[in-house]
């Protein structure tokens, strides 16, 4: 077990698990938890020191995303995207905006969200239909983004938008919350599960922009986001739903030992049981060393890493669903009953495979890499 990951399941079980009813409930931002992670340095994990950061790898994002998916996968998934903007700052971003932004994040302990999707182009999330035009450096935008993680609690939200001179391009943006024209339309959230994310529409009316919150060149938004936006996220999923698995198998089994019937057999005296369990367990534990093993391909920069951070999200977000109905079939009426909390759990399941780019696009990129022809 890393050091890192101990850490984080700590912290975890007493700053993001303690919510987790409450956050699904009233489908609220799990602001008690965020205030601590930044409290214990958690936003600034992937910056440099030398910047004032902790100079962690991506195996410590996946390790981080994992335990705290491990107490709530809304919580670990509002975290995962705030590291997953930042790195696409500090690896295109310019020296003022990188400034700015590490400022806020390491003195203010702010964080970051991603508003890519949109209800056109949905889950093809890298291209936009958002309406841009410039005048005197500045640079207007119109429009809506359909889900939009941590809406209204992130500081900066990484925008993607069509370029204006770059044929078919796209550029990132990064739009500071409180720009005037920016709002969210919190009473359109009503999601299944991962209800802490409040993943709610972002209007964009007239926000009007100086350039120099454009991250890199003009027309470079595709390849930033195949080199510093998809790695990261789609290993942050694979890990998060890891620790969903994990914690359901927790769950169920703690639930197949408790529940006796009334001539003392327990559940997990019960054979079928004990094949259900074994099951859970092996998906939760492949799902876990898969992602690691993509984290760890990533960090050593070996050149099958986006094809194993690729196939691990894909086997974790099918395996979470897998955990979740059998870890039901373990729990009974009493589960189904939200006597336990699998019930919730299998909802927020069911998000893994939806999450731009979903797992069948994912599985039509991975077809496409491993016969070496271009991906998206
Ligand atoms: C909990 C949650 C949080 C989210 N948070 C954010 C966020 O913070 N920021 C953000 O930008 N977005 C976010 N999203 C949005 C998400 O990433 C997707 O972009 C969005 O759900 C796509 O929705 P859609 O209904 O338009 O999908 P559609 O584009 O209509 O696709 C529907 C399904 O069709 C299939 N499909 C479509 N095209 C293809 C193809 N070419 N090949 C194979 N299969 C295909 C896919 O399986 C897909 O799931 C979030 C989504 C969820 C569920």
């Amino acid at each position: 077990m890393s050091d890192t990951y101990a850490e984080a399941k700590k912290f975890a079980e007493e700053f993001v698990a303690p919510y987790s009813k409450e956050i699904d409930k009233k489908a609220e931002f799990p602001k008690e938890s965020f205030e601590k992670m930044g409290e214990r340095g958690y936003f600034k994990l992937l910056l440099p020191e030398a910047v004032g950061g902790l100079g962690k790898t991506l195996l410590d994002h996946a390790e981080v995303c994992r335990a705290f998916a491990e107490g709530n996968a809304s919580t670990a998934l509002c975290y995962m995207m705030h590291n997953v903007a930042l790195m696409c700052v500090m690896s295109y971003g310019s020296d003022q905006m990188k400034e700015t932004v590490v400022k806020d994040v390491v003195e203010k302990k702010r964080f970051l969200a991603l508003a890519y999707s949109e209800f056109g182009t949905g889950t093809h999330f890298y291209k936009s239909e958002i309406k841009v035009r410039s005048s005197d450096n500045r640079v207007t935008f119109n429009g809506v983004k359909s889900m939009v993680t941590s809406a209204e609690n992130a500081s900066y939200y990484l925008v993607i938008a069509p370029s204006i001179n770059v044929k078919d391009g796209v550029d990132n943006w990064l739009f500071p919350l409180g720009t005037p024209g920016l709002t969210f339309q919190m009473e359109l959230w009503d999601g299944l599960g991962m209800r802490g994310n409040i993943s709610c529409p972002m209007k964009i009316d007239d926000v009007t922009l100086d350039e120099s919150w454009r991250i890199g060149a003009e027309g470079t938004g595709l390849e930033q986001v195949l080199t510093a936006v998809a790695p990261p996220f789609v290993l942050g999923l694979a890990a998060i739903y890891a620790g969903v698995c994990q914690n359901l198998l927790d769950i169920a089994t703690r639930h197949a030992k408790q529940r006796v019937y009334p001539d003392g057999q327990a559940l997990c005296n019960i054979e079928t049981v004990q094949i259900h369990l074994a099951n859970i367990y092996a998906r939760a534990q492949a799902s876990k060393l898969f992602a690691l093993e993509a984290a760890r391909a990533a960090v050593a920069g070996e050149a099958d890493a986006l094809a194993k951070i690729i196939a691990s999200r894909v086997f974790a977000s099918e395996s979470v669903i897998e955990c979740g109905r059998l870890a039901m079939r373990v729990g009974g009426g009493k589960a189904y009953n939200k006597h336990t909390e699998i019930e919730r759990l299998l909802r927020d399941a069911y998000a893994g495979q939806i999450m731009a780019p979903s797992v069948d696009v994912l599985l039509v990129w991975l077809g496409k890499a491993l016969t070496d022809q271009p991906i998206p």
